[in-house]
């Protein structure tokens, strides 16, 4: 059977996504429920695969197609393309299935040459209309198809302003336009050695393979592979009859969200011009208008957008973000979509949507992503500080943020590679300039509105944004901005901005943690309800135990204690115990540290009166606490050349000697963890005392501690047996000491793959099981923790050797056939052993969704994305009850 490769928009819907598009499929929807779309067809996405798999060729098949709905859309409209008495007009734009706002091309005002713009003025009685629509449509056409890029065009317009002494474009007439037209013919002329197509036809064949090609180009492909995007799937190219924003007074354009994509206010929210073409209006040239004054300008036209945008999103039941055109009086709508928000936004529409009856609790927990909550967890400027604010734009994108000032994108991402926080400052930003983006802190521009290129992809990136700063004049060449008071700032400079306020501060700025808003709070309880996994965090001090019980822990996952040995003033009581010539020194070193630890553990405990607090015995290799050999290298050579007393040299030289001695190979695999704990039972013997002592102590006071001792790096069952005996030993002499009881539980750190392999045996010797993913992904993959990412993995992912970073999100197809292994075998020995993650992966959506499907107690993450882990539990939960349907 012949593939269909052409769709009507009467012949679609909006379920037709993968084959229409998202914009080819909303205006096929719009269609059907009798909106003003101007008619027209789309060109499947089937249709661009099939185009690269014949090796870039639009088929006899696909043409013939192309031209039956063309002479349909002709025959609709009663215009023709290229004729000489009514011409038809065509917009070509791209729409993938997944929205790339800017990423791709799109042609205006195709069907105009030399002989129909002429008709074109007569019939619209507009030649200044006319010509300015030629114009734009030869640049346009000339970049998108011809490759000659708009900067050739620029300098053209201001020449023919300044011979007339004006300044602004509306000024010209259509002579003016005219004589633009001629050079910008003469421009390609020279550039291709041939003149502009003037066949309407051989134009629209070349805009679609141009639109085809697009999908290709490198910002959409960088898009693509920043929002995880399949290459697979192609655009569809939309060909619709123009409409024209730009014939008047009383024609105009806009783009307005159904809600406030900042906020997420359910209230109109858009921007128009008035006497302008689309592209006008997101380019950020000429500062449009609220959609609130249209009511002034044409209160019609507003009560009908109005109401067509409050259908609209019954219809979709989100929020929309609609692009309209207003034709001489009569309204068009050229596009609708899920509009895309702030995190915010998206909290506070989802839980309106449900008040007001729209979807219900399980739709609205699934409508937000939990990895843009982040947004929502990060420090803020405190607004109670008064600071000097140099200039204020619109605050097109929530979130504060501080940093270098730079001018290009090429910059910020060098900057960005080098680890500097930067800001990218730019009058407007387009698609070219992604990759700065990407690698700066904030983004501000100086022109624009809230639906403007910066803006648009900032909120989408979640980073703080302002645009529209008017006050700054940027000199890109001087590479320098002048504020509206004189002052000058430079390259490099600091500055702060806050995308929620639109304040560009100078300086570096304090920032506040984050409280979350009601309807934040409100959604995760609705996620509490549903979840079946529970949410811990990985905490080892007090303040970080508190801020994770506030953002809704259930206790500990992991608590690091080689982390409470970092701190200054306990390293030299740390060096003394690694550094002990026997067991008497070291039982000196450690009865130093032993009440240090047992306050450690009970203010954790107590932050987590009543939850499970998983405290694991020391890990890192014991090296780490030592000084570097290089440096007592240096210090002895230099003490000797200074001729320095040799009893302190000697002392140096045995320093040196012992970290020596304790220095390996390979430290990740080395003497770290359990292994450590067998070799000097005595430090593991501490931390076990302190734990119990604390755990004694909060009893007396009343308060329920629950401890749960973890040993780390076990491979062999024997480990584990071994230091199970250890800690049992301990609490008996803590019990016989104090005459208290006490309980406590012991499990493991399933991190090495022997201990998922035999983990059978292992569960014989445990009460739980916390899978280390980051150990495990490190020993499965045989990659080293620390290098793989700064040295190859990057490389790896960009090039689709693996499909994403495994020590982000967890490689099933490996790691995860372990874990599974791991935990069935575990389970069968059993069939109640608690089993929990605590790598970082505990706080990322697909791994918790892995993990609930494994069969996992609990997940276990930083304090800060315990939010987000909540959310991405509950969504787990409600994919997996739909499949089991
Ligand atoms: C792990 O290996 O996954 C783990 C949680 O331990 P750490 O990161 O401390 O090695
Ligand atoms: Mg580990």
């Amino acid at each position: 059977m012949s593939e269909k490769y052409v769709y009507l928009f009467e012949e679609g819907t909006k379920e037709m996504k993968e084959l229409l598009g998202g914009k080819g499929a909303n205006l096929a929807e719009m269609t059907k429920v009798g909106l003003p779309v101007p008619k027209g067809f789309t060109i499947s996405t089937k249709a661009c695969t099939d185009y690269y798999a014949n090796g870039k060729v639009v088929t006899s098949q696909m043409q013939e197609q192309i031209d039956s709905a063309l002479k349909k859309l002709e025959d609709a409209t009663g215009k023709c393309l290229g004729d000489n008495n009514n011409p038809l007009l065509i917009s070509v734009r791209s729409g993938s299935v997944f929205s790339m706002p800017g990423m791709m091309d799109t042609v205006l005002n195709l069907g105009l040459n030399d002989q129909t713009v002429e008709v074109l003025a007569g019939l619209t009685q507009n030649p200044r209309f006319a010509y300015d629509s030629y114009r734009r449509f030869i640049q346009m056409f000339s970049d998108v198809v011809l490759g000659i890029e708009h900067y050739n065009f620029e300098q053209v317009i201001e020449e023919v302003k300044s011979k007339k002494s004006v300044t602004d474009d509306t000024q010209l007439n259509g002579e003016d336009w005219k004589s633009v037209v001629a050079e910008y013919k003469k421009i390609v002329q020279t550039k291709l050695k041939k003149p502009f197509p003037q066949d309407p036809k051989q134009q629209l064949q070349m805009a679609i393979m141009a639109v085809f090609e697009s999908w290709n180009n490198q910002r959409a492909i960088v898009y693509r592979r920043i929002n995880k995007i399949p290459d697979e799937l192609g655009t569809a190219v939309n060909i619709q009859m123009m409409v024209f924003g730009n014939l008047g007074e009383d024609s105009g354009t806009g783009v307005a969200f159904t809600r406030n994509p900042s906020t997420g206010e359910a209230k109109l929210y858009g921007e128009f011009l008035m006497n302008a073409q689309g592209e006008d209006v997101v380019a950020g040239i000429r500062t449009p208008k609220s959609i609130s004054s249209l009511q002034e300008i044409n209160p019609g036209i507003y009560q009908q957008f109005a109401g067509i945008a409050e259908q609209l999103e019954q219809h979709y039941r989100d929020m929309q973000d609609i692009e309209f055109t207003i034709e001489r009086g009569a309204l068009y709508l050229l596009q609708t979509r899920n509009g895309k928000r702030t995190a915010q936004a998206s909290v506070k529409i989802a839980v309106s949507l449900v008040k007001e009856g729209i979807i219900d609790k399980e739709a609205a927990l699934m409508r937000v992503d939990p990895e843009a909550l982040d947004q929502l967890l990060h420090p803020r400027i405190d607004p109670a500080k008064k600071l000097a604010i140099i200039a204020k734009g619109l605050p097109s994108s929530p979130g504060a943020a501080t940093g270098k000032i730079v001018f290009s994108a090429d910059d910020a991402e060098k900057m960005g590679q080098q680890g500097e926080k930067v800001i990218l400052v730019r009058p407007e930003t387009t698609p070219e300039d992604i990759h700065g983006m990407v690698a700066a802190a904030g983004i501000l521009t100086s022109r624009g509105g809230m639906t403007s290129h910066a803006a648009v992809v900032a909120r989408g990136m979640g980073k703080p944004c302002i645009t529209g700063c008017e006050a700054l004049k940027i000199d890109l060449k001087r590479k320098e901005i002048q504020l509206s008071g004189g002052q000058i700032l430079k390259e490099l400079d600091i500055i702060s901005i806050d995308g929620s306020t639109g304040n560009v501060l100078l300086g570096e700025v304090l920032l506040i943690d984050p409280e979350l808003s009601a309807e934040f709070l409100e959604l995760l309880s609705w996620a509490d309800q549903i979840k079946k996994l529970g949410v811990l965090a990985n905490a080892d001090n007090p303040e970080d135990a508190e801020k994770a019980r506030e953002f809704g822990a259930t206790g500990i996952g992991l608590c690091r204690t080689e982390h409470m040995f970092m701190a200054a003033d306990r390293i030299p009581i740390v060096q003394e115990m690694i550094l002990a010539e026997d067991i008497e020194e070291r039982q000196t070193a450690l009865a130093k540290l032993l009440p240090m630890q047992q306050s450690d553990f009970l203010g954790i405990l107590k932050a987590m009166a009543g939850f499970p607090v998983t405290i694991r015995l020391l890990d890192p290799p014991l090296h780490e606490f030592l000084p570097n050999i290089e440096e007592l290298l240096v210090d002895i050579t230099k003490m000797r050349y200074e001729g320095a007393n040799l009893g302190e040299i000697r002392q140096k030289e045995d320093l040196l000697r012992k970290v020596r001695n304790l220095s390996e190979f390979n430290p990740m695999l080395g003497h770290r963890g359990c292994r450590l704990g067998i070799t000097f039972p005595e430090i593991y013997a501490m931390q076990a005392e302190a734990i119990f002592m604390a755990t004694i102590e909060l009893q007396r006071q009343g308060i329920t501690a629950a401890p749960e001792i973890m040993i780390p790096l076990v491979g062999h069952l024997n480990e584990l047996k071994l230091m199970r005996e250890l800690v049992d030993q301990t609490a008996k002499r803590v019990k016989q000491e104090t005459q208290e009881d006490f309980s406590y539980s012991v499990g493991t750190m399933i991190e090495v793959p022997r201990a998922a392999l035999t983990a059978d045996k292992i569960a014989e010797q445990a009460d739980f099981f916390s899978f280390g993913t980051n150990d495990l992904t490190q020993t499965t993959f045989g990659y080293s923790r620390d290098d793989a990412e700064g040295k190859f993995l990057h490389y790896y992912v960009d090039h689709k050797i693996l499909p994403e970073n495994p020590f982000i999100a967890i490689d099933q197809e490996g790691v995860g056939r372990l874990i599974e292994l791991g935990v069935k075998l575990g389970r069968e020995k059993k069939p109640h052993l608690k089993i929990g993650i605590c790598g970082e992966h505990g706080g990322e959506k697909s791994s918790i969704e892995f993990c609930y499907r494994t069969g996992f107690n609990y997940v276990s993450c930083s304090p800060y994305r315990v939010p987000i882990a909540r959310l991405a539990a509950a969504q787990a939960a409600v994919i997996n009850k739909d499949q089991s349907k």
